[in-house]
């Protein structure tokens, strides 16, 4: 067994990239980077090592330390790694932000956070002047792709490293030391900003090799963004604390330029996410034939429910299954999970794995039995488990019950062990993976003026897993027209982020509310569903 604590040091960047040099792998690839265009260009854990420091010794020289927050607002592009291992070396806090977030998800995670830097791209850079003003602690913007500064605090990323030394070595790092910050989505407010410690490399080292089953001879390939978790725990964290070779792709779904990479990489491990497999399943079956995919041990996925037909497909097509993982943001790792070795029950999300005790828990405290559905427990105490919501001691504190956390979501395990995903608690959305809040939709629709109140629900759909459906009631001189769409749907895009942008917008006089004001969303999901919505006596008249 590979042993990533060396001399008690738990630093993620260190372990990362120099560790894996003293251990010999120095010229080993760590990534093969492919941009959208089809360039290709392979980094060694040396280089790896190499531009991390330049980095460490940027921000050093910029004044960040221990504790300071550095986001990245990056697409796929070999700088992300680059930065966010050279900040965690630092001790520095490095928060990811997804490229497609727009003006108000940007002040909401960087102005929570207090962030003091932030790495981007020219083309991102509109964006952020457009809320500069809002974040007055945002000392430092970097752009990687600029050759000379802007200005004092506008910064060349190549300018400074040009003139950076390598000579940083990580200091030693304590197991509790602050590391990854992720936002989440919350169905009532604002994004939470999920703080996680050097210490989660224990746990998602483990999980790489114990369920994604990563070997030194692996070519491993993780679609995720780095702006989520998965892109951070398995797209760097995991594979390369274990010295492991990464392909990295920039660009989106494409299945022939995907089928092309899996054969001509050689790709050995696979972790992608249920829509993009489904829209795979979708393609025309002669999309298939002529590729070899010997190479191919193992597919896994996570973020959305799984559905059987995807693995029966998988297996005939592909031939391969696929194990399906569960995890979210604050676990920080794979908690639950179908992996080789244990039999895969089409549907179900797996078993949990080494180290991860889980529960199903009735709203009275009691744990359930199998078969029983209730909320979906672990045990606290996981090395990969988030330490806080920054600035919010109280919803952490109300995630917490006894000695267990509560997920959100909704299972029951059946007599054998396995448990089956049934919902989430609350109204989040997951569209293809990614969890949208309706509040922070909800708050933009009212912004467009023509809005005088506005709904957001999740819908089932059968490529996405969930689609957002908004119901809009407008001020009464305004009409709907095919521009109103087009602009509220824009607004959103802008505002939140693409994938918050309604797919459908249906107009309707008014907005069911509770007493107190609040948008009851289960009278708006059963009325699009055409379902009894139960019990409505709390609802304003
Ligand atoms: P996030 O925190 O953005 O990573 O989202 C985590 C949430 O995605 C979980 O709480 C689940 O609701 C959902 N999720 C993740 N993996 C799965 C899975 N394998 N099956 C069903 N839902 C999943």
């Amino acid at each position: 067994m590979t042993c990533i604590i060396v001399h008690e040091q738990y630093n993620i960047g260190h372990i990362c990239t120099r560790l894996q040099c003293e251990r010999g792998l120095g010229a080993k690839t760590a990534f093969r980077w492919i941009s959208a265009h089809q360039e290709r260009v392979d980094y060694s854990f040396a280089d790896l090592d190499r531009e991390s420091s330049k980095f460490s010794t940027i921000l050093r020289s910029l004044g960040f330390a221990r504790g300071d927050i550095l986001f990245t607002f990056l697409p796929k592009i070999p700088e992300q790694f680059f930065c966010f291992l050279g900040a965690l070396k630092l001790q520095a806090i490095c928060g990811t932000l997804f490229s497609s977030f727009g003006d108000e998800a940007i002040v909401d995670r960087l102005g929570d956070a207090g962030a003091k830097g932030l790495v981007t791209k020219k083309s991102l850079l509109k964006k952020i002047a457009r809320v500069r003003g809002q974040l007055p602690q945002l000392k430092y913007i970097i752009v990687v792709d600029i050759e000379e500064h802007i200005s004092d605090d506008v910064l060349s990323y190549p300018a400074l490293m040009r003139k950076a030394s390598s000579d940083f070595t990580a200091p030693l790092t304590a197991p509790d030391t602050p590391s990854v910050l992720h936002y989440t989505s919350g169905s009532t407010g604002k994004p939470k900003g999920v703080l996680h410690v050097h210490r989660s490399v224990l746990h998602q080292s483990r999980t790489a090799r114990e369920v994604l089953q990563l070997t030194g001879s692996d070519i491993f390939w993780c679609t995720a963004d780095q702006g989520w978790v998965t892109g951070t725990a398995y797209g760097i964290i995991g594979p390369w604390s274990l010295g492991i070779t990464q392909v990295h792709y920039g660009g989106g779904y494409d299945a022939k330029l995907w089928l092309d990479l899996l054969e001509r990489e050689a790709v050995t491990v696979w972790y992608s996410a249920p829509t993009a497999l489904r829209m795979l399943m979708r393609e025309d079956a002669k999309l298939y034939m002529g590729y070899k995919l010997g190479s191919l041990r193992h597919i896994f996925s996570v973020g959305e429910p799984l559905n059987p037909e995807v693995i029966s497909w998988a297996r005939a097509t592909l031939g391969k299954s696929i194990y399906d993982t569960w995890f979210q943001t604050e676990t920080g790792g794979i908690m639950i999970s179908n992996r080789p070795g244990l039999e895969i029950r089409p549907g179900s999300m797996g078993k949990p794995v080494n180290g991860i005790e889980a529960a199903i828990i009735a709203d009275n405290g009691e744990v359930l039995g199998s078969g029983r559905q209730g909320a979906l427990c672990l045990k606290s105490g996981w090395p990969s488990m988030f330490i806080s919501y920054l600035n919010n001691d109280t919803i952490y504190n109300q995630k917490f019950h006894h000695e267990y956390y509560h997920t959100g979501d909704t299972a029951v395990r059946d007599s054998d062990g396995y448990y089956w995903f049934k919902g989430r608690s609350d109204d989040i959305i997951n569209t293809a993976g990614h969890l949208i809040s309706p509040f922070e939709i909800e708050s933009a629709l009212l912004e467009v003026e023509e809005v005088a109140e506005a709904g957001v629900i999740g819908a089932p759909d059968a490529l996405l897993f969930e689609k957002v459906v908004a119901f809009v009631c407008l001020h009464k001189q305004y009409d709907w027209s095919k521009e109103l769409e087009v602009k509220i749907r824009l607004y959103v895009s802008n505002k939140v982020s693409s994938m918050a942008t309604p797919q459908e917008i249906a107009i309707v006089d008014s907005i069911p509310k509770n007493k107190s004001g609040k948008i009851m969303r289960r009278v708006l999901r059963a009325r699009y569903l055409g379902q009894d919505a139960g019990d409505i006596s709390t609802m304003e008249d």
